[in-house]
C-alpha cells in the first residue's frame, strides 16, 4: 500500500488492517485503548492478539478462575472498543519471556496473515511498564511479520518519572527526540473498555494517574518505520 505520510504528520497513517499485538487481557484497553479507538474511528479493521488469559494478575485474585474471567472481560473491552476479531492463546501469564520466540512469532504470522495487516501496533521496547511479557509480545510482533511497520505505543519521559517517584513502579518513558508521533485522543471510549475489565480496574490509582497525565495525547514510536519514512 501507499504511504504517503508526512514525517511531521501528527496524524495516524492511512492504514487498513491493524494487528495489535500484546501480553495481557487489558493491555489493549488499559495502554492502547485510545490510540486504537482512533484507529477505528478512521476506518481501519483492528485485531487484537493477545498471548495470555492474565491469570497471574495480583487483582481480582479472589476469583477462583481468573484466567476465564479476563477472557470475558477482553472480549467485552474489545466490542466496545470496536475491535472486530480478538485471538487470546494461553500462553502462561507472567512467564511468556521464557516461551520459543519462534513459537509466539508463529502465531503474529499467522494472525497477520489471515487479517491482511498492513500494520503491527505494539508497545515500546522496554515493555511500557516494564513487564517482561510486553517486552517479550512486541519482540514476537517484530520477529512474526517482519514485512510489517510496527507502531509502538510509549510514554513520555515526564509521566514515566512521575508515577515512578508517586508509586514506586518501573515504567519505561521516552525523552521527546525518541517520539514519532504525538496523537490527540479522546478517552470517552477507552474509559468504558477499561470499566469492562472489572477484576482489574476497580482500585486502580496506578492507571488513573497515568490517564490523568497523559491527557488528551498519546505518544507513539515507529519500531520499523512504513517504507516512506525509512532511511
Ligand atoms: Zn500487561
Amino acid at each position: 500500500m501507499a504511504w504517503a505520510l508526512d514525517p511531521s504528520s501528527r496524524e495516524l497513517p492511512p492504514v487498513e488492517s491493524v494487528l495489535v499485538v500484546c501480553a495481557h487481557p487489558d493491555d489493549e484497553s488499559f495502554g492502547l485503548g485510545a490510540l486504537l479507538d482512533r484507529f477505528v474511528e478512521a476506518g481501519a479493521a483492528v485485531s487484537v492478539l493477545c498471548f495470555t488469559r492474565g491469570e497471574a494478575s495480583t487483582l481480582g485474585v479472589s476469583d477462583a478462575a481468573l484466567g476465564d474471567v479476563r477472557r470475558v472481560e477482553l472480549t467485552d473491552a474489545a466490542v466496545t472498543l470496536g475491535v472486530g476479531r480478538v485471538e487470546l492463546l494461553e500462553h502462561p501469564d507472567g512467564s511468556l519471556a521464557g516461551e520459543p520466540l519462534d513459537m509466539l512469532a508463529g502465531a503474529v504470522a499467522r494472525v497477520a496473515e489471515e487479517v491482511r495487516a498492513d500494520l503491527l501496533v505494539v508497545f515500546d521496547e522496554g515493555g511500557v511498564t516494564g513487564h517482561p511479557d510486553h517486552c517479550r509480545a512486541t519482540e514476537a510482533a517484530l520477529a512474526g511479520a517482519p514485512a510489517l511497520p510496527a507502531l509502538a505505543w510509549a510514554l513520555p519521559q515526564h509521566v514515566a518519572e512521575a508515577l515512578n517517584a508517586e508509586f514506586g513502579t518501573t515504567f519505561v518513558g521516552r525523552p521527546e527526540a525518541e517520539v514519532d508521533l504525538v496523537l490527540r485522543v479522546d478517552r470517552v471510549r477507552q474509559q468504558r473498555a477499561i470499566a469492562c475489565h472489572t477484576s482489574q480496574s476497580g482500585d486502580n490509582p496506578v492507571l488513573e494517574r497515568r490517564l490523568s497525565l497523559l491527557g488528551e495525547t498519546e505518544s507513539l514510536r515507529w519500531l520499523r518505520p512504513p517504507p516512506s519514512l525509512a532511511g
